[in-house]
C-alpha cells in the first residue's frame, strides 16, 4: 500500500465472551498491523441495546489483554457515538437519499409472502418499498404523530447517483466488482437505535484511518454496500482481507453459543495463552506471535 502506513482493527459486538473464532480474527487484523509496522486499533461495536453488555466489553479487553493482542491508541465504543452517525445522516437525507420507513417486521413478511417473486439479499428478502411510495405530506404526518421509524437507503437513487462502477481491492486477488443493489433499501437508521451496523462501520472505518479492513469472508458480501456508503459520502476507499472462518473438526462455523469454545472457558481450565492462539489457527511463525 506504498508509502500509507497500515492500519487494520478488531471490531467485535459484545454480545458474548470472545471464542475462538474471534481470536482467529483479532489475530489476523493484528498481524497483518504488526508485519508492516502499522497499527491495530480496536472498535466495540455495540449500538444494539438489547444484544450488547458492558461486561462483554470488559471480557473482551481482557482476553485481548491476555492473549497479548495490544492494540494502538483509545478503544472507540460506538454507544458513545450516536451523534456522529446522526450526522451522517442527515448529510444523507439532505441529498433525499434517505426515506422514513414505518413498517413493522410483520407489514413486510405480509407484503413479501404476498409478491409472487420477493427477490432476496444477503440479509433476507428484500424490503418491498412500501414506504418509499409514501406522499411528502402523509410521511411528514406521521413522522408529527411520533410514529416510530427507520431511516432506509433508496438504493435506486443512491446508484443512480454513482459516476463509476463500485469495486474494491481484495487482498490477493485482485480488484472486485460490487452489487450493492442486492441489499435493496437497506435500513441505515433502525426504530430503536438511530444507526446500523453497515452505517457505523463504514462511518468509523474513514474517521479512524483504517486503511485495511479484515474479518471473515460471511462479511464479504456486506463489503459491496460499504463500499457504496463510502462513495456517496466521499469517504477514503480502504483495501479489504477476508479471512476464512474457523470451524471445528467437524467442518461446523464455531458460534458464539458453542461454549466450550469461549476463551474465558480455557482460560479458566488452565489453557494458556500460546495454546489458544494456536487453537485459533494462529500458526506460528514465532517472530509473529505476542
Ligand atoms: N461487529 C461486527 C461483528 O462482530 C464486525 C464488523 C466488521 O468487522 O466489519 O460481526
Amino acid at each position: 500500500m506504498g508509502a500509507t502506513t497500515i492500519v487494520t482493527r478488531f471490531a467485535p459486538s459484545p454480545t458474548g465472551h470472545l471464542h475462538l473464532g474471534h481470536v482467529h480474527s483479532a489475530a489476523f487484523a493484528w498481524r497483518h498491523a504488526r508485519r508492516a509496522g502499522g497499527r491495530f486499533l480496536l472498535r466495540i461495536e455495540d449500538i444494539d441495546p438489547t444484544r450488547c453488555r458492558p461486561e462483554f466489553t470488559e471480557s473482551i479487553l481482557e482476553d485481548l489483554a491476555w492473549l497479548g493482542l495490544d492494540w494502538d491508541g483509545p478503544v472507540r465504543v460506538q454507544s458513545a457515538h450516536l451523534g456522529d452517525y446522526r450526522t451522517t445522516l442527515d448529510a444523507l437525507s439532505a441529498r433525499d437519499l434517505l426515506y422514513p420507513c414505518f413498517c413493522t417486521r410483520a407489514d413486510i413478511a405480509r407484503e413479501v409472502a404476498a409478491s409472487a417473486s420477493a427477490p432476496h439479499g444477503p440479509d433476507g428478502p428484500l424490503y418491498p418499498g412500501t414506504c418509499r411510495r409514501l406522499s411528502p405530506a402523509e410521511r411528514a404526518d406521521r413522522m408529527a404523530r411520533g410514529e416510530p421509524h427507520a431511516l432506509r437507503l433508496d438504493m435506486r437513487t443512491a446508484l443512480a447517483a454513482l459516476t463509476a462502477p463500485l469495486s474494491f481491492e481484495e487482498e490477493g486477488k485482485g480488484r472486485l466488482r460490487c452489487d450493492p443493489a442486492h441489499f435493496g433499501d437497506v435500513v441505515l437508521a433502525r426504530k430503536d437505535v438511530p444507526a446500523s451496523y453497515h452505517l457505523c462501520v463504514t462511518h468509523d472505518d474513514a474517521l479512524q484511518g483504517v486503511t485495511l479492513v479484515t474479518r471473515g469472508e460471511d462479511l464479504k458480501p456486506a463489503t459491496d454496500l460499504h463500499r457504496l456508503l463510502q462513495t456517496l459520502m466521499g469517504w477514503p476507499e480502504p483495501h479489504y482481507a477476508h479471512h476464512l472462518l474457523l470451524t471445528d473438526e467437524g467442518g461446523r462455523r464455531l458460534a458464539k453459543r458453542d461454549r466450550a469454545a469461549t476463551i474465558r472457558d480455557l482460560r479458566r481450565s488452565g489453557v494458556g495463552a500460546a495454546e489458544v492462539l494456536r487453537r485459533a489457527g494462529v500458526v506460528p511463525p514465532a517472530s509473529d506471535l505476542p
